[in-house]
């Protein structure tokens, strides 16, 4: 058996680290690009000056020259460098230079190849994303096509994605066109949480959403033995980790939304910052997927869902996996040994998620995800989708059918209405 384990080469995080980014950038490559999105962009260019403004403090106190330039791209490219390198004491030179580009809003094929020919013409050696979801998902592509190393650094953290190999591909009106499945995970990931508590808190809770599937569906995989997309059989580590991410969000999940909500960094942000990030990242790219992203991606196909997050669809799709397994458990219970009941496990089980899903607001009815109980023809293409080959409802040990998740997803709207 094969077993993987894929994870970021660093993963930092902490409370005002921004200052510190530059000194772990150049570990990379002398030359960056920071990849922006107009959101708070003079705040976070602020923090990246800042950050090589320590780092040449940093070298000063080593005892090392240094120069860093602050330009923009073309400035970047003009003359100086040149008078630089030619000014005869290359070799007691260190040359630290960066500049930033901004994002154009969509991750399609013509802005990836925009910036890979920058990065060519530049010999950009590193590249930094700071942001979110498809800035992202550009920023790794562009490491993959230009094969340099990866930074990304979160500025909120609504799902799991900043640690993973892959980015989604959409076409030029934004619409998924595909998966890039990349070599490796990004080199550096880089959390400060002065962003995350800046941040609204619906997409931390988001963020929990995301991260509350991960046990069980790598539970659902380490069960069923399935093999991975990358070939792999879901991982020990990785199912460790998805339990102690889920651990985390029933001990911190209430505290750190409260906290968030408030703009104070504590614990239990740090503790949901690193559940939401590098636990359920690794945990799930190495545990697996199984039917709550599947009915997520189905949901994700129908228009009146669309005002619903990702991990805000997965926290009521995982509700609908664990009625699915109750479901199963209770027929092959039955089968098996009448007397012997294993229902109140996992009813149990999905009580604490429903509670918890209640306590930080995630949704837990039809109605708050844009669905009715009486549409059934809609509910009905949401099953279709989830179990299309390509979909991980297959990760499950049993065969599931429309009609069962359309029941499941009618028993979760009846429990979450009770609450
Ligand atoms: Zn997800």
């Amino acid at each position: 058996m094969i077993e993987q384990l894929k994870a970021p080469g660093k993963y930092m995080q902490g409370t005002g680290i921004m200052k510190d980014l530059a000194k772990h950038v150049v570990t990379y490559g002398r030359k960056a690009l920071y990849l922006l999105a107009d959101r708070d962009v003079d705040l976070i260019k602020e923090r990246i000056d800042r950050s090589y403004q320590c780092y040449q403090s940093y070298q000063s106190d080593q005892g090392y020259q240094s120069y860093h330039r602050n330009q923009s791209y073309q400035r970047y490219l003009g003359e100086n460098e040149s008078s630089l390198i030619n000014n005869g004491n290359k070799d007691e030179i260190v040359h630290d230079t960066y500049c930033y580009e901004m994002f154009k809003g969509e991750c399609d094929n013509e802005e990836i190849s925009r910036i890979v020919d920058i990065v060519k013409k530049q010999g950009i050696e590193v590249i930094v994303g700071i942001g979110s979801g498809k800035l992202h998902d550009t920023t790794k592509a562009v490491g993959f096509y230009a094969n340099i190393p990866v930074a990304i650094v979160p500025t909120i953290v609504a799902s799991d994605a900043p640690c993973s190999s892959m980015s989604v591909i959409n076409t030029k009106e934004g619409c998924f066109d595909h998966y890039l499945y990349l070599k490796h995970n990004p080199d550096l990931v880089f959390v400060d949480i002065d962003f995350i508590i800046q941040a609204p808190a619906r997409l931390l809770v988001a963020g929990m959403g995301d991260a509350l599937s991960t046990y069980f569906e790598a539970r659902a995989c380490q069960q069923s033995n399935c093999l991975l997309p990358n070939g792999s059989k879901s991982s020990d580590v990785a199912y460790y980790l998805s339990k102690l991410c889920l651990e985390s969000l029933y001990q911190y999940g209430v505290q750190a939304k409260e906290d968030v909500i408030n703009h104070i960094s504590s614990i239990a942000v740090e503790k949901i910052v690193e559940a939401n990030t590098l636990l359920s990242g690794v945990g799930f790219e190495s545990g697996g997927l199984a039917a709550a992203h599947a009915i997520n991606d189905g949901m994700s196909r129908i228009e009146s869902c669309n005002h619903r997050l990702h991990g805000e669809k997965v926290a009521f799709a995982t509700l609908v996996q664990l009625v699915l397994e109750r479901e199963y458990e209770k027929c092959s219970t039955s089968d098996r040994n009448k007397n012997v009941d294993s229902k109140s496990h996992s009813q149990k089980e999905i009580e604490e998620v429903l509670e918890f899903c209640v306590q930080v607001g995630l949704p837990v009815t039809l109605e708050e995800m844009g669905l009715t109980s009486g549409d059934r023809d809609t509910l009905q293409r949401i099953a279709e989708y989830s179990l299309l080959d390509n979909e991980p409802m297959h990760h499950m040990g049993f065969i599931v059918t429309e009609d069962m998740i359309i029941q499941a997803m009618l028993e979760v709207d009846c429990i979450g209405k009770g609450k």
